[in-house]
């Protein structure tokens, strides 16, 4: 196929020319006409012409003869009787001069020579059919000898010649005839040259007009090869266009010069749902745009109309368009304008854009929840390189996004992790698309921080890692919140010591180890301070409080780090004694105390005593369980009270009867 951009500009070899007008009909029937004329004319010439003009020159030849034998026989005959011929002879020889005639012969009416110019020829008779037939019958009869022939009487002529009989007649009686020998050589010849010349005109009137048919041939095969082209091009260019038009996923509209439409291909059907039937010829504006646009659609339009050109002219532009449900939607146009003589059309291209347009908005919907969320969000590109923050990642890490943008995440490791544990997070990841949990990161300032992190890796339609997320949130102060609710439930408020549930689980751990060390036993001591209600009673509840936080702190002081001491509820503390070899460390231990608390106590500006009475239990001597523990220590406290106060007392088999 030709390239539609480049027509044929060279002119047609002669053969292709030749081949283009052999297959027009009307080129082929010149052409045949042409070669037809050429071929018979210089035939026609030499076998029509020609002998026409031969025929032409003896009738003339034949006419002179007459006159002269019309004289000669006034000379040689005198009322039908021939005169002698030595009287005529000079007078002949006149005439043959006079008229050309190379001979002159007189025939007796029997066919006799009676007279000849030439001596030779003299008593010859002529025995020819055409003397009898015609001659002797008062017919003129002529023919023409060329040169180099033989004539009548068998000789070889010298020059071309006519020879013609003539009859002479007396009362309609044939008395015998002239033969008169003309010369036209020079005749003949003038003649020839004529004919020749007028055949070499001819050739060359035919040449010329071969030439002139040729070269008219040649450009009518040009224009018909060139419009030939156009039109193949033209239709190529025409099946291009309508299979794109078809296939294509826009719609394609052409409006006419008054608006209608020309053009609505398969696309524009299935946006605006009117088939083309319906949509051809209706104006454009009233078919898919809504009706309070119509107004500026018509102004726009008359103003394209007139100029060809208009604001949205070789523009892309969106708009609303109007779908056969009476649906309002979003449209994307971009509008060409073509030109003929007619006026101008325009060609619109129409992209259903509803889908694009709700995916910006939700674009723009997730970009607004990303810049407003309260979490700190980082999204990175599957090498795991930053590609974007939120302005809460910023507040949360002192990162501005442009500080961290192409940087690896791992400028947040707070160092707190080791490999195993990001190890693991990524496995999650790739594993399952997401882990989330608590992590500890470090804001620019070097300060580290508890977050709760989530992590997902996005993946594209061809299963690809293309993006990880990640949101986290500073849960310092959740962790903050965390241990004071752990203080809270293990710890006693007023003294900062364990509680009664720490209590009980640190018991419970020092008797498992001590179980395992097998040879350590665990010292519990059951105390309560005596006469604690006087010092209420006397300074307030104020004091009270202090002096329980002041003893707490003596009971403290009094054991060794590993020991727990709790609050158990009022005057009431327990303390636990890890590992300990023996009793006696046990019962040490408790004097250290009763000593350390019955020193007296300096609270604002007053002087209180009070004293404790311990109760001990020893594990696993006494007791293996907590609880068994708990009752024997208790027991032993409250034989303490009974045996005077400020003292301790070992769980026996007499303090085992406590009710
Ligand atoms: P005893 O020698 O028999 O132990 O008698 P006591 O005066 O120490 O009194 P007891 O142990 O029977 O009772 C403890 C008292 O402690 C009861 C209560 O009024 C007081 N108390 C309990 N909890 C608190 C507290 O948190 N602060 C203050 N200030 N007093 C408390
Ligand atoms: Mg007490």
């Amino acid at each position: 196929m030709p390239n539609p951009e480049s027509p044929p500009r060279c002119t047609p070899t002669l053969k292709a020319a030749l081949v283009t007008a052999w297959q027009t009909r009307f080129l082929r029937n010149i052409l045949l006409a042409l070669v037809f004329a050429a071929s018979i004319m210089p035939l026609y010439t030499k076998f029509v012409s020609h002998p026409q003009y031969v025929n032409l020159l003896v009738k003339m030849t034949e006419d002179d003869a007459a006159r002269v034998a019309s004289h000669l026989s006034q000379a040689f005959y005198e009322e039908g009787v021939a005169v002698t011929v030595t009287e005529i002879g000079p007078h002949i020889q006149e005439i043959l001069q006079d008229f050309r005639l190379v001979k002159v012969k007189l025939f007796s009416a029997d066919g006799m020579v009676i007279y000849s110019t030439d001596p030779a020829d003299e008593g010859k008779l002529n025995e020819h059919a055409y003397f009898r037939e015609q001659v002797a019958r008062g017919q003129v009869y002529s023919k023409i000898v060329h040169k180099k022939t033989q004539t009548a009487e068998q000789l070889f002529s010298a020059a071309d010649v006519v020879e013609t009989y003539h009859p002479i007649m007396h009362a309609g009686r044939f008395l015998g005839a002239f033969e008169l020998y003309y010369d036209v050589t020079e005749r003949l010849h003038t003649m020839d040259h004529l004919v020749e010349a007028a055949l070499i005109q001819m050739i060359a009137l035919v040449v010329l007009l071969t030439m002139g048919i040729l070269f008219f041939l040649l450009r009518a095969a040009q224009t018909i090869a060139e419009r030939n082209w156009l039109q193949r091009s033209l239709q190529a260019s025409e099946e291009r266009f309508r299979s794109i038009a078809d296939s294509a996923q826009d719609g394609i509209i052409e409006i006419g010069y008054k608006g209608e439409i020309l053009l609505w291909n398969p696309a524009a059907e299935r946006i605006f749902g009117f088939n083309a039937q319906e949509a051809l010829g209706t104006d454009l504006h009233r078919l898919i745009a809504p009706l309070r646009f119509a107004m500026r659609f018509d102004e726009h339009f008359a103003h394209f109309q007139r100029t060809g050109t208009g604001d949205l002219i070789g523009r892309t532009f969106e708009m609303i368009g109007l779908d056969k449900a009476g649906q309002e939607f979003p449209v994307e146009i971009s509008l060409a304008a073509i030109e003929d003589d007619e006026g101008y059309r325009a060609i619109g291209i129409v992209r259903d854009i509803r889908q694009r347009k709700e995916a910006e908005q939700r674009l723009k919907l997730g970009s607004r929840v990303i810049q407003h969320a309260s979490e700190g969000i980082i999204v990175t590109d599957a090498r795991g390189n930053i590609s974007m923050s939120n302005p809460a990642f910023t507040q949360l890490t002192g990162y501005t996004e442009a500080e961290v943008l192409g940087a690896n995440p791992r400028l947040l490791q707070s160092g707190r992790h080791n490999q195993e544990f990001y190890a693991s997070l990524w496995a999650a990841v790739m594993d399952s698309g997401y882990w989330q949990g608590e992590i500890w990161n470090r804001r620019k300032n070097g300060e580290i921080f508890p977050e709760w992190m989530s992590l997902s890796a996005i993946r594209g339609s061809d299963g690809q890692v293309t993006n990880y997320v990640a949101m986290f949130s500073d849960i310092s102060k959740l962790k903050e919140a965390a241990d004071d609710l752990e203080r809270m439930a293990f710890y006693d408020p007023l003294t900062a010591l364990p509680n009664r549930m720490l209590f009980k689980e640190r018991l419970e751990r020092s008797l498992k180890e001590a179980k395992r060390a097998d040879i350590k036993h665990t010292g519990l001591l059951y105390l309560d301070l005596d006469k604690f209600k006087q010092v209420n009673d006397t300074y307030g509840h104020t004091t009270g409080d202090a002096l329980l936080q002041e003893a707490a702190k003596r009971l403290t002081g009094s054991v060794r780090e590993v020991d727990t001491v709790a609050r158990l509820g009022g005057d009431e503390f327990a303390i636990v004694l890890q590992e300990i070899p023996d009793v006696a460390t046990a019962t040490r231990i408790a004097e250290k105390i009763i000593t350390a608390i019955h020193q007296p106590f300096e609270i604002a500006g007053h002087r209180c005593e009070v004293g404790a009475s311990i109760g001990i239990a020893i594990a696993p001597d006494d007791a293996t369980t907590i609880a068994e523990l708990i009752e024997l220590a208790d027991a032993a406290m409250y034989q303490a009270k009974k045996d005077g106060r400020n003292r301790f007392k070992l769980c026996s088999v007499e303090t085992r009867g406590r009710p």
